[in-house]
C-alpha cells in the first residue's frame, strides 16, 4: 500500500500541493483528475521523487519516510523499483531494437538471467500487441507503437506501482486508441496503477478509485461510482465540460 500524509510542494511562491493525504489501493488503478495546472503531475512524480516535497510523510508498505527530513539515494532508488513511471514512447533506446529495450532494465537493473528476461519480453510484447515488432528499431514505430513499447518495459521492470502521467496526450485519436486499450487489458489484471488522464470516457472505464485535484487540493477522493454522481457543483462542471 501506498500513503502519503500531509504532502506539501512549492515552486517558489507556488504552493503546488497543499496538505495531501490520500492513499493509492494495490491491485487497484488510480486515476488522477483536474483541471491543467491543478498539481495532478507534480503529485504522481513526488510518487517516485522525481519531484521532492518539502514536507508530508511518505507510506510504502512497512517503510516510512519523511520529506522534510529528507530521503536517502538508497532509499530513493529502492522507492523507484517500486514505482516505475512510464515515459513517453520516445525516451526508448534509438540504438537498441525493441526486444532489447525491453531487456535492458530486468538485466542491467535487477540482475536477472537473460534468457528468462528475453522469455518475458517476448510475453510483454505479446501483451502489447506487438509480438512482431521485437527486432525492428524505435523509429520505425508509429507513436502508439513506442507508447505500448515504453509500457511493456515499465511492467518488465515488475514494479509495485505503475505511474502514467497521460499516457496518450502526444497521440492522434486512432493511436490512443490503441495504448487505452492496452492499458484497459492491464487494469484488469490488478496490477497497482497510478494515471493522470483527461480522457473522462476512460477514467470511467479504468478507475477503481478516482483522485480530482484542483489549486493543489483534493477536493474528491473515493471510487469511479461516487465520483461521476458527485453533487459537488465545481465536480460536475468540470465532468460535464470534459465529456
Ligand atoms: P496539466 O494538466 O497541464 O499537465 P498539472 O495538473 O499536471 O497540469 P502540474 O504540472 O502538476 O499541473 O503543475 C502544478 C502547478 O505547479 C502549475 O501551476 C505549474 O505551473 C507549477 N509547476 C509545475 N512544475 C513546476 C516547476 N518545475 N517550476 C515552477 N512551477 C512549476
Ligand atoms: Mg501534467
Amino acid at each position: 500500500m501506498l500513503k502519503l500524509e500531509k504532502l506539501n510542494k512549492s515552486f517558489g511562491e507556488h504552493h503546488a500541493l497543499v496538505d495531501i493525504t490520500t492513499t493509492f489501493p494495490e491491485h487497484q488503478t488510480t486515476v488522477i483528475l483536474g483541471p491543467s495546472g491543478s498539481g495532478k503531475s507534480t503529485l504522481l512524480r513526488s510518487l517516485n521523487l522525481l519531484e521532492r516535497p518539502e514536507s508530508g510523510r511518505y507510506f510504502f508498505d512497512d517503510d516510512v519516510f519523511d520529506f522534510a527530513k529528507g530521503i536517502s539515494v538508497k532509499d530513493t532508488l529502492n522507492i523507484r523499483k517500486r514505482t516505475e513511471m512510464v515515459f513517453q514512447g520516445y525516451n526508448l533506446f534509438p540504438h537498441l531494437t525493441v526486444l532489447k529495450n525491453i531487456m535492458e532494465g530486468p538485466i542491467q537493473v535487477l540482475r536477472r538471467p537473460k534468457a528468462e528476461v528475453e522469455k518475458d519480453a517476448h510475453a510483454l510484447l505479446k501483451k502489447v500487441g506487438l509480438a512482431d515488432k521485437a527486432d525492428v528499431y524505435p523509429n520505425q514505430l508509429s507513436g502508439g507503437q513506442a507508447q505500448r513499447v515504453a509500457i511493456a518495459r515499465s511492467l518488465a521492470m515488475q514494479p509495485k506501482y505503475i505511474l502514467l502521467d497521460e499516457p496518450t496526450s502526444a497521440l492522434d485519436p486512432e493511436l490512443e486508441l490503441e495504448v487505452l486499450k492496452v492499458l484497459k487489458q492491464i487494469s484488469t489484471e490488478k496490477r497497482s496503477m497510478i494515471i493522470v488522464t483527461h480522457n473522462m470516457a476512460f477514467a470511467r472505464e479504468v478507475a477503481d478509485k478516482i483522485i480530482f485535484v484542483e489549486d493543489g487540493h483534493i477536493l474528491f477522493d473515493g471510487s469511479n461510482e461516487d465520483f461521476f454522481k458527485t453533487e459537488n457543483k465545481r465536480i460536475a462542471d468540470f465532468i460535464s465540460a470534459m465529456t
